[in-house]
């Protein structure tokens, strides 16, 4: 339950009077999912939604499905088989590795599609006389991909469209992103997790946020201020989400705001260059003692070429005044596996040195986080062959090398994942078999296959 999306859409369908939603999660063990609120199976349900974020959550579909009495291949399912339906970030810039699992997959954000394919169900279930013909009925709804009627990314039934365009939600003030139900034992569980704003104006090369969730979108501030007094006795923390969480104008009043409410704040991880003192202090005042930035590269050639022009002397800028205001952790978010490595090594040898010094001095702790770029489709650098997974232990190796510190605190992520995750992310139908079957040996080779466009999908 730390996912928005879920909160949001698991809103929406439970207001309408017509449908109820339930949670269901995939249990430990080998017990069937059933649902949260009613104890159900899976397969007593009308539709089974799904969304996903995270390409290594694919084989907990396939487990989930496994478990149930639902087929996995969608052209197995009969007619009286739920309707199984996809969507989320990695089914929109990618839909193939689970086109034959999913008998609808949504290409963009559901807040207005999710109600229309339920109302399109109520009214064509009980008369269709057969999977295909159900199915059909979903083509024109905008952004809905029907992946048993394309091959190859082209339709094979007349009428289907070529292209199936991304939903964007444009009217952003209607439907806020916000935790609706409260779960004291998930991540963020104690938060009122707040959408303040969606997409990001600043196009980095690798972002899927920078470069798929546009148009940019900030929502306005008395919808903001209106939901969080809505919760007000529930929550006594507010987490203010989105990828540029600080170029929202009127971060500062809202922050000013909820520090007279008495409420505390955390924000998702901030742009270098949307901070100034005046900024760190509402922060510190609203209870935050860390905050995550993302350099990417300390390299500042590399940092630039990736289309993030932020200088080293501002990021060393923030560090100082961050300590000196009495923040205890900064949290670097870093790449490898990209550029000129050397001269990245050689830049982070530089910069260890100038905040080993800011470190004692002020008696704090910085924490690196490392992931090798993956690359996403739709992005510039979709098509950027990855060094080989030996290189890339090289560079985890000399970066922990050169950051071990007493006040340093270094995380990478596991290589192995990130190049699962990266062949899921550009791989095409073939790979479901090794998805069913985790043939983990050979997906993680197809991570270093060329890209192939996916050009069937208009972002
Ligand atoms: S500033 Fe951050 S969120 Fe925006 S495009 Fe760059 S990496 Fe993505």
């Amino acid at each position: 339950m730390s996912s928005l999306a879920l909160h949001l859409l698991y809103r929406l369908i439970n207001e309408n009077p017509y449908f109820s939603c339930h949670r269901i999660f995939l249990p430990q063990g080998d017990l069937p999912p059933v649902s949260i609120e009613s104890l159900k199976n899976i397969d007593e349900y009308d539709v089974l939604g799904v969304s996903l974020s995270y390409e290594l959550d694919y084989f907990n579909v396939i487990e989930i499905l496994k478990r149930s009495s639902i087929p996995i291949l969608a052209k197995e399912r009969e007619l009286s088989c739920p309707l199984v339906v996809g969507g989320g970030i990695c089914l929109t810039y990618n839909p193939e590795p689970l086109a034959d699992v999913f008998d609808l997959i949504l290409i963009g954000e559901g807040e207005d599609a999710i109600i229309e394919i339920l109302n399109r169900y109520i009214e064509v279930k009980d008369s269709v006389k057969s999977r295909e013909e159900l199915l059909l009925s979903f083509a024109n709804i905008e952004g809905i991909y029907i992946p048993r009627f394309y091959s190859d990314g082209k339709p094979i039934v007349e009428g289907l469209p070529r292209k199936i365009k991304r939903r964007v939600f444009k009217d952003f003030d209607r439907e806020t992103a916000y935790s609706c139900v409260r779960s004291v034992d998930t991540v963020f569980g104690d938060m009122f997790l707040i959408e303040i704003e969606r997409g990001c104006p600043m196009g980095c090369k690798f972002c899927v946020a920078g470069n798929i969730y546009l148009p940019c979108r900030i929502k306005s501030i008395e919808v903001v201020k209106r939901l969080i007094s809505c919760y007000r006795d529930i929550y006594s923390k507010v987490g203010l989400m989105g990828p540029l969480v600080g170029g929202v104008p009127y971060i500062k009043d809202l922050l000013r705001w909820l520090i007279e409410e008495g409420m505390k704040v955390s924000v998702a991880s901030l742009r270098i260059s949307t901070l100034d003192e005046e900024f760190l202090e509402l922060l510190r005042l609203a209870g935050e003692t860390s905050i995550t930035l993302a350099p990417e590269f300390i390299n500042e050639d590399i940092r630039f070429s990736i289309g993030k022009r932020e200088s080293n002397e501002k990021l060393l800028d923030v560090l100082e005044t961050s300590f000196k205001l009495g923040f205890k952790n900064i949290k670097f978010y870093m790449i490898f596996g990209y550029g000129d490595y050397d001269l990245e090594i050689s830049s982070l040898k530089n910069f260890k040195e100038k905040i080993d010094k800011l470190l004692k001095y002020y008696k704090t702790n910085v924490s690196f986080n490392f992931q090798p770029l993956i690359p996403k489709p739709f992005t510039p650098l979709a098509s950027y062959n990855s060094i080989t997974r030996k290189e890339l232990e090289e560079q985890k190796r000399q970066v922990i090398d050169i950051l071990r510190g007493e006040r340093i605190k270094v995380t990478i992520a596991s290589i192995r994942e990130s190049l699962l995750e990266m062949a899921l992310s550009k791989g095409g139908r073939s790979l479901l078999p090794l998805i069913i079957d985790r043939d983990l040996k050979t997906l993680l080779r197809s991570a270093f296959t060329p890209f192939r466009p996916i050009e069937f999908i208009e972002i």
